[in-house]
């Protein structure tokens, strides 16, 4: 189904067209008319389905459709969504929609001077895109007034209530106007989001374009078994070998992020991190060399890959699992995107296969595994079996000390650098 058909006004049509935007993906299609005729909405959708613009582009035809009766200054649309990065994301993305209109749309996070913010505020906003602490902090300080918002979403809902925002949601719920009109987008729908959707939505159209805790059909997903100090070096070359252009990789810390960065350009492959210790400054730098091609791989942790939205990402990898089989859909989530194709591809050691079997529990199928020759896992009764003819034959040459020790640091030789050509002349279409 085409926008044309949900006779939006002639500004925003434009910008739609001129986004490359030609169909309306599921949610699109279901959100909109529910939004536009006035309804509450629990949606279930991941990130990748276009819900940003699902919500966004019924509220901006609403406040076409009926101006403010009140002043400038006071705020008529409020998205909360838990990352800094979403935020962006988020308000790029209105910004586009909206850019033949006339609207103003501000950021609210942490990690910027309070007073500037409340500086921007204060000469009025249309809407405003934040994350639940630092918007609590301006209503606290009296900097704001939510009373005229028309429209509040709660994007990323699952996500929010996992990074313990509950009670600031609460808290910014009570100062916005009781009669606007309620969103609820999540990926997953726990106890705390359901419970959360109760208390905050009024009769919602239910919208579901997805299962809960599946992937998209659209992400291939592979298993690369590999010894856990065996990674770095496979991924490189992985990377070097495929001639993979543009690849997002998780790890489960930010020292590793921070050492696999320095490694990978060691091997010759530009890349640069995210993690929550940048400063902001750096984050959104990394960011943009990753959309531009200047960089081709961007490592990050878990939180600070929240929300990034990169436009045609086809690798992602997982160089460590993450901790929650639930993480797993949400990090793969970043490829294969509004119907692109997208390669899932997950490092996984011998450690890491009870959590693997989470991850295929919950997705309900088993991802092929692929044994890259020279990579092979040793079982742990080789293993042993190795030892003990090391030790008899040490024994033999009276040399019994330091058997064991030498096995070990065998195995904890650091792997072989693997020299890749930079493919500088990578062509990565460029994202908002
Ligand atoms: P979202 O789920 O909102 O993060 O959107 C995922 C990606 O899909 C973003 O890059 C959007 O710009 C893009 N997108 C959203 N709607 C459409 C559409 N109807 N057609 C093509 N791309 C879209």
């Amino acid at each position: 189904m085409r926008f044309e058909s949900f006779s939006f006004a002639p500004e925003i049509l434009r910008a739609i067209s001129e986004c490359g935007y030609q169909k309306m993906t599921p949610v699109q299609q279901q959100a909109i008319p529910a939004i536009r005729r006035g309804q509450d909405v629990l949606a279930s959708a991941q990130t990748g389905t276009g819900k940003t613009a699902a919500f966004a582009l019924p509220i901006l035809q609403k406040m076409i459709d009926k101006p403010s009766e009140t002043q400038r200054s006071n705020t008529r649309a409020l998205i909360l969504t838990p990352t800094r990065e979403l935020a962006s994301q988020i308000a790029d993305n209105i910004n586009d929609y909206s850019k033949h209109m006339q609207v103003s749309v501000l950021t609210i996070y942490g990690g910027v001077k309070l007073e500037t913010q409340a500086q921007k505020i204060k000469r009025g906003v249309d809407i405003i895109v934040a994350t639940p602490g630092r918007l609590l902090e301006h209503i606290q300080a009296c900097n704001l007034n939510l009373s005229n918002v028309d429209f509040m979403v709660l994007d990323e809902a699952d996500r929010m209530l996992d990074m313990g925002f509950v009670s600031d949601i609460q808290k910014v719920l009570q100062a916005v106007n009781k009669n606007s009109q309620k969103m609820l987008f999540s990926a997953t729908f726990s106890s705390s989001v359901k419970k959360l959707a109760n208390d905050f939505l009024d009769k919602p159209k239910l919208i579901s374009v997805d299962k809960q805790n599946t992937t998209a059909d659209t992400v291939s997903q592979v298993v690369y078994p590999v010894e856990q100090r065996r990674k770095r070096e496979l991924v490189s070359e992985l990377i070097g070998k495929k001639n993979w252009k543009q690849v997002l990789i998780f790890t489960a810390t930010r020292d590793a992020a921070d050492k696999l960065v320095k490694e990978l350009n060691l091997d010759g492959i530009p890349s640069s991190v995210v993690h929550g210790e940048k400063a902001q400054g750096n984050r959104r730098r990394a960011l943009r060399e990753f959309k531009e091609g200047k960089v081709r791989v961007l490592v990050a942790t878990e939180v600070a890959a929240r929300g990034l939205d990169i436009q045609d990402l086809e690798y992602v990898v997982n160089y460590d699992l993450p901790f929650l089989a639930e993480d797993y859909v949400h990090r793969i989530g970043r490829t294969g995107r509004a119907g692109k194709s997208g390669v899932a591809i997950s490092l996984v050691s011998r450690e890491e296969e009870r959590t693997l079997a989470d991850i295929e529990k919950l997705i309900g199928k088993k991802l092929p595994r692929i044994t890259i020759a020279g990579y092979e896992v040793g079982s742990r009764d080789l293993l042993i079996k190795h030892l003990q003819t090391r030790r008899s034959f040490a024994k033999k040459q009276n040399r019994q000390d330091n058997v064991s020790e030498q096995v070990i640091g065998e195995r904890n030789m650091q792997g072989r650098r693997v020299k890749v050509k930079n493919s500088s002349n990578a062509k990565i279409k460029k994202s908002k």
